[in-house]
């Protein structure tokens, strides 16, 4: 047996952490700048006390708005970048942090659409503040931009891009709105579901992911009804830490290989997407396996998956993927159709989502008309 798994990142979890944050910020630089989301009024208290120097996100994150951020570091003689926010924030304060000392197009240091050209001197140093429980991008070495003249998103990445710190205090996310902690929180499971069932999985992943996926179970339907659940709202930031992990390390799969070119073409949060997508994606692949692969290991894993997830010892694949179908139906999630999407876009979408990067550990590799039938469900009626 061989792996490898790495972490750069110090992580620092717990309530309460959060109000030592200028002390941990100091450790890093003398001049921080801190990039926030669409709306820090949540953070605004814990940006102030940090720096004067803010870089604000109108929406997710674009390779235009991350050159502008690394223009704003430079010019305000920068020399830590602090993320407080979701993942937009903190992948956009990765992107930033690396450009500011790389120099060059954002566009060039992109995966599958640009050159994919090499992070060679260490970013500046960077801190992640996670304000939501999904992404783990707090713990991940890249950052997803997206791409106006490609329409697609696409990672920069680099083990240089992992964050020295990640704080993770869950009482930021105490006051998230029901969609967002559903959306992100089912996030958080994808990312768990994926890399347990990936090519690239190992005995660390599979011990993170399995009490990854406990904790969501028992967990996302609570703070889901009452977001000041501590004890669930705590899971749940331990399960999105959980997933970033594991992501890093055993890559994902259908999922997210579908998340990006849709996240890139429609303006629907990459969580939403997710969501939309899991009991679908894990429907697609249990088929497949059982169809072609009926010995393949991935397939007793979902069986494991079922039983984390509905505390049953004898539940089958299908029943995970009916627990996670009732979770998303109790959760209010949209289909794909209320993002725009269409039939006409689906062959376009399937193109470019056999290209993406996520795609290459999902368990088996999917014909196009397995992706197209898993898409088509995905877009509801
Ligand atoms: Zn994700």
């Amino acid at each position: 047996m061989h792996f490898e798994f790495a972490t750069a990142t110090r992580i620092i979890f717990g309530e309460g952490t959060a109000a030592a944050l200028s002390e941990h910020v100091r450790t890093l630089g003398a001049r921080p700048m801190v990039v926030t989301g669409a709306s820090p009024d949540r953070a605004a208290a814990l940006v102030a006390a940090v720096s004067a120097e803010v870089f604000s996100l109108p929406g997710e994150p674009t390779v235009e708005l991350v050159r502008q951020g690394a223009r704003h570091a430079l010019d305000a003689a920068c020399d830590v970048v602090i993320s407080i926010g979701g993942g937009s924030a903190i992948d956009a304060g990765k992107a930033i942090a690396a450009l500011a000392t790389n120099g060059g197009e954002p566009r060039d240091f992109l995966e599958v659409v640009g050159k994919g050209t090499a992070i060679a001197v260490p970013p500046l140093p960077f801190m992640a503040v996670p304000t939501t429980a999904g992404t783990g991008s707090e713990v991940t070495r890249n950052a997803v931009l997206g791409s106006e003249e490609h329409g697609v998103k696409a990672s920069m990445r680099s083990p240089l891009m992992l964050p020295r710190i990640a704080l993770v205090d869950p009482e930021l996310t105490y006051s998230l709105p029901p969609a967002v902690t559903a959306s992100t929180g089912l996030d958080a499971l994808t990312q768990l579901i994926e890399p347990y069932v990936s090519a690239r999985a190992n005995p660390l992943t599979d011990a993170i992911c399995v009490d990854g996926i406990k904790r969501v179970s028992a967990a996302l339907g609570r703070v889901y009804r009452d977001g000041s659940d501590r004890d669930a709202r705590r899971d749940m930031s331990l399960a999105s830490l959980f997933g970033g992990l594991v992501l890093a390390n055993a890559g994902l799969g259908v999922v997210h290989g579908f998340a990006a070119p849709l996240g890139g073409r429609w303006k629907a949060p990459h969580g939403a997407l997710c969501a939309a997508l899991l009991p679908h994606g894990m429907a697609a692949n249990v088929a497949a396996l059982r169809t072609r692969a009926p010995q393949h290991t991935a397939l007793e894993r979902y069986a494991v998956i079922a039983r984390l997830l509905t505390g049953r010892s004898d539940a089958r694949a299908e029943d995970g993927i009916e627990w996670v179908r009732a979770l998303c139906a109790e959760l209010q999630v949209a289909p794909l159709r209320a993002w725009g999407i269409r039939e006409g876009d689906l062959a376009g979408i399937v193109e470019m989502a056999a290209r993406a990067s996520s795609m290459k550990a999902n368990p088996l590799s999917l014909t196009s008309e397995e992706l197209t039938v898993l898409l088509s469900a995905a877009l509801g009626h």
